[in-house]
């Protein structure tokens, strides 16, 4: 029995919060604190119709570490979920080093003013987390996350070696409107824009951004058109699993999504440059982002579902093996249960066991950990109980290139 004080009412933090309320026996008081109060109101609103559970609820603003540790030290809480946007996530280490509480995030650290995320600003903390003998679990969405986790566990139980490894997210989930973005706007966009870039034979090969596609045919989805891109958990996978030759990350997009993308991008809107407008400054994402609809906004509206999985090849008893291990997640079924799309609860379900792993002391240690450092078994088996159920296929031929 752990109190938890969670950071960011959105989506993923709505998603997150109601699945701690449905599994008070680990989660026996929950706080949650974002910037806008009326934001983690509303969400409480909702646990307490849909769980019979009653949360707190604060007004924080998370890039401000005195605050944060003073809210932190009211709360008194064994763990901090960082379910804010990743220009928290130090801040919010920070906070947690100085109140002595373990910390999640399910994203990593990216700078506002640069569109780069990486691990490196956070592995730094290692020796701090370390000493203070806290546990900082990184990343405990889905992907970067989930996807790691069946990673882990394929190395762990279907391959003997892993030779490569293809992470595939498909989101077929429509919402009937022109143009949005799942989650985070700016986030979200900063990530498509970005040049792609693959682990091979031990280096990263760079492209520019969605130059490369092909079409795969995604289990309660259909044929999509999927990109090689950049993605978060390509770093550590590629620090934690040397042997792997080859990893590769692909997402779907429709072909309307990316025509909206090339024009925003062709006119400027896309930009993270400040510019003066009308005598003052504004940066052209900031303002795309403000026009654009919310995520948590999105719910009622998306029918379909999100198939995210990852295809490995390798040898099993010196036998050639190609398995495929996937979560599929009905839009309007997560709509039902949570409030929120399948996007926000693929994520905030992860990050709910993440916690669970944590608080009922299943991964344990001092310092700062990535989900393919931790046993897998505890946490798939939470996948499959908690609303993310998982299969393992064997495929006849690895996926092409
Ligand atoms: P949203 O933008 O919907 O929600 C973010 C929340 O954080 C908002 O409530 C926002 O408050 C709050 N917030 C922002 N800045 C601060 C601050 N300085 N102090 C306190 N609260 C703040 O995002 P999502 O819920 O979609 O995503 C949450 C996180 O999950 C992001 O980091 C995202 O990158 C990550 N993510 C991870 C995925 C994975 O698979 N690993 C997939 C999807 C998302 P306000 O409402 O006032 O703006």
């Amino acid at each position: 029995m752990s109190r938890v004080l969670v950071i960011g009412a959105g989506g993923v933090g709505s998603v997150a919060v109601h699945k701690m309320a449905m599994n008070t026996d680990i989660f026996s008081h929950i706080t949650l604190a974002s910037r806008t109060k009326s934001k983690c109101d509303a969400i409480a609103k909702s646990v307490l119709e849909r769980t019979g559970v009653t949360i707190d609820t604060a007004a924080i603003d998370a890039d401000d570490v005195a605050a944060t540790t003073a809210l932190i030290k009211s709360v008194k809480p064994a763990l901090v979920v960082n379910l804010a946007l990743p220009y928290q996530d130090l801040a919010i280490m920070d906070a947690c080093l100085a109140s002595g509480v373990n910390y999640l995030d399910t994203a990593n650290y990216e700078p506002r003013d640069e569109a780069k995320f990486e691990y490196s600003w956070q592995w730094a903390y290692q020796d701090r987390f370390k000493d203070a003998g806290l546990m900082a679990l990184l990343g405990s969405g889905f992907d970067p996350g989930v996807t790691s986790v069946f990673a882990t566990y394929t190395k762990k139980h279907l391959l003997d070696r892993i030779d490569t490894l293809d992470i595939l997210d498909c989101n077929g989930g429509d919402t009937g409107l022109p143009f949005a973005t799942n989650f985070n706007p700016e986030i979200n966009l900063r990530e498509v824009t970005a040049p792609s870039r693959h682990w091979e034979s031990g280096q990263w090969i760079e492209g520019p951004a969605l130059s490369h596609k092909q079409v795969f045919d995604f289990e309660g989805v259909g044929p999509k058109n999927m990109y090689l891109m950049y993605h978060e958990e390509l770093e550590s996978l590629a620090k934690f699993y040397p042997e792997i030759q080859r990893i590769r990350f692909w997402m779907t997009f429709g072909d309307s999504y990316l025509k909206h993308l090339e024009v925003l991008g062709n006119v400027g809107m896309t930009s993270i440059e400040p510019m003066m407008f009308q005598g003052r400054e504004i940066i052209p994402m900031e303002l795309l982002k403000a026009l654009l609809p919310e995520p948590s906004s999105l719910g009622p509206l998306t029918k379909g579902k999100t198939n995210i999985g990852t295809i490995a090849t390798g040898e099993k008893d010196g036998k050639a093996r190609t398995v495929y291990v996937k979560n599929i997640c009905d839009h309007e079924e997560a709509y039902a249960e949570t409030g929120n799309q399948a996007v926000s609860y693929t994520t905030g379900v992860p990050a709910m066991i993440g916690a669970a792993m944590m608080l009922t002391g299943k991964w344990r240690g001092a310092g700062v950990f990535n989900m393919e450092q931790l046993d897998p078994d505890p946490f798939m088996d939470m996948l499959n109980q908690h609303g993310l159920p998982w299969t393992v296929e064997d495929l006849a031929a690895p996926l092409a290139f």
